[in-house]
């Protein structure tokens, strides 16, 4: 960075940040290529099933000769130590093929499998598992891997074109930057991916929290009927990817049972499920973009309010357990956090007990219960207003983001305390609407310590921001 652009940045209006981002990138190997990708598939697969098979029958006699109770003792050595293996063993007459592709392919697997160890006897996983030759292959390459407009370099192979051209943003003047690594693989339509994280330099324009109205925030209800809502009145619908294919899979998967085994049909069977098991992720992954995109970039909100989904505890009632899995709250969830954050949006997820879709977030003086899973609207009894389930929620999640930069307020402006006149559109001139005191959402969040604690925190950015300026 130049001195002026420095002097620019450190003025406190604007934050200057550099920014790790991740690619996943369709690539486009020629016919050539293709054999060689899958040969360092499976000398990357080799060396971890080798080294693997020894480590076993090594932890095996351990586990005998240890006395029951006490902690296992096996001690495995580093994979820098396995490499020198590798590389001694790969040079046998019969081993030539692997000592023709790039020895990283070797030496990555080997530190993967140092890290699945580690992790296992860590109790943080599973004892490794062998890699199979038909499921999830890839390799990585760590050296001499590079990565221009339209073609990512490889050692041994070269250059391999890609699908998506200046997906990557490459400086003037140079036609490829380096890599620290990248990682090829291949899914089950054949369809092969290179993936790799690299720096760029991103300049957030640091807005005020001052700054933000009543529009600027955004709550957003997750469901399964449709996939969102936001408070804005934005609805998408879930694709029920899983759900629509469950009838054709079951046939397949029947067709597969009675396939002999070994035989040249089951595995053309097994390739048939595996592909129409990739077009339902495809299609989750595609909505999930699309959605979170959409929210980030078209209404561009300054602050989101989502709920504090936790999809591993809403599985455990097992009737719904495929629904909210098929809609995959937690890629969305994932998304929206970092595209808020290259955005420079505040997400904030709401306390897990409050009800987003119990209280009337017209009077907000009501919370209704005994609300079921199947009641899509309702009406309030106290102030006689019709809500749509989701939408209602959404707005709820919004009224969350609304107290904590305190653009809603307890003030009593109309004399008596009647509902009609305490309505929440009622605005004053700073944009701050004025709610009843007995609103039952406003008790819930003071009685959160969680919330307040947040709510300080957002006051304080705020006190920060104005003297800054
Ligand atoms: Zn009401």
């Amino acid at each position: 960075m130049d001195a002026d652009l420095h002097n620019k940045y450190s003025s406190g209006i604007y934050l200057y940040m550099q920014q790790i981002s991740g690619r996943k990138i369709c690539l486009k190997p020629s016919k050539a290529q293709i054999p060689v990708l899958r040969r360092m598939c499976a000398v990357a697969r080799r060396a971890y099933n080798w080294k693997l098979a020894q480590q076993n029958k090594a932890y095996e006699l351990a586990k005998q000769n240890t006395p029951p109770g006490h902690k296992i003792k096996c001690e495995f050595g580093t994979p820098i130590d396995w490499h020198k293996e590798w590389c001694i063993y790969k040079k046998l007459p019969e081993n030539k093929w692997m000592a023709e592709v790039s020895k990283f392919c070797g030496q990555e697997a080997l530190r993967d499998l140092g890290a699945a160890w580690k992790r296992f006897f860590k109790g943080q996983a599973k004892h490794p598992r062998f890699h199979r030759y038909d499921v999830n292959e890839s390799f990585r390459c760590s050296g001499n891997v590079f990565i221009g407009r339209d073609f990512v370099q490889i050692p041994t192979i070269g250059k391999i074109r890609l699908q998506e051209k200046n997906y990557v943003k490459i400086p003037v003047g140079v036609d490829r930057i380096p890599l620290s690594m990248a990682t090829v693989s291949v899914d089950a339509t054949g369809k092969w991916f290179v993936s790799f994280i690299y720096k760029t330099d991103i300049i957030p324009i640091y807005e005020t929290v001052s700054s933000i109205t009543a529009d600027d925030i955004v709550g957003i209800d997750f469901g399964i009927k449709d996939l969102a809502i936001t408070s804005e009145g934005m609805v998408y619908a879930n694709p029920k990817g899983y759900a629509r294919a469950k009838q054709r899979l079951r046939r397949y998967q029947r067709a597969l049972a009675r396939k002999r085994k070994h035989s040249k049909n089951r595995i053309k069977c097994k390739h048939k499920i595996a592909r129409l098991y990739q077009r339902i992720t495809n299609a989750r992954i595609n909505v999930a973009h699309q959605f979170t995109s959409d929210v980030v970039y078209k209404s561009k909100p300054k602050m989101v309010v989502i709920e504090d989904l936790k999809p591993s505890n809403m599985t455990k009632n097992h009737k719904l357990a495929s629904a909210i899995l098929d809609a995959n709250f937690g890629r969305m969830r994932n998304y929206l956090e970092y595209k808020c954050k290259w955005n420079n949006i505040q997400l904030i997820q709401a306390p897990c007990f409050y009800a987003s879709s119990q209280y009337c977030s017209h009077c907000g003086q009501y919370k209704k219960e005994d609300l079921k899973l199947k009641d899509r609207e309702w009406v309030c009894p106290v102030c006689g207003h019709r809500h749509d389930r989701d939408f209602n929620a959404a707005e709820n999640l919004k009224f969350y983001g609304l107290w904590l930069t305190e653009l809603v307020s307890t003030r009593n402006t109309c004399g008596e305390n009647t509902v009609e006149a305490c309505l929440p559109c009622e605005r004053s001139e700073e944009g701050v609407a004025y709610v009843d005191p007995k609103d039952k959402r406003l008790q819930f969040f003071e009685t959160q310590e969680q919330c307040l604690l947040l709510k300080q925190e957002i006051t304080l950015m705020h006190y920060i921001d104005n003297r800054s300026i």
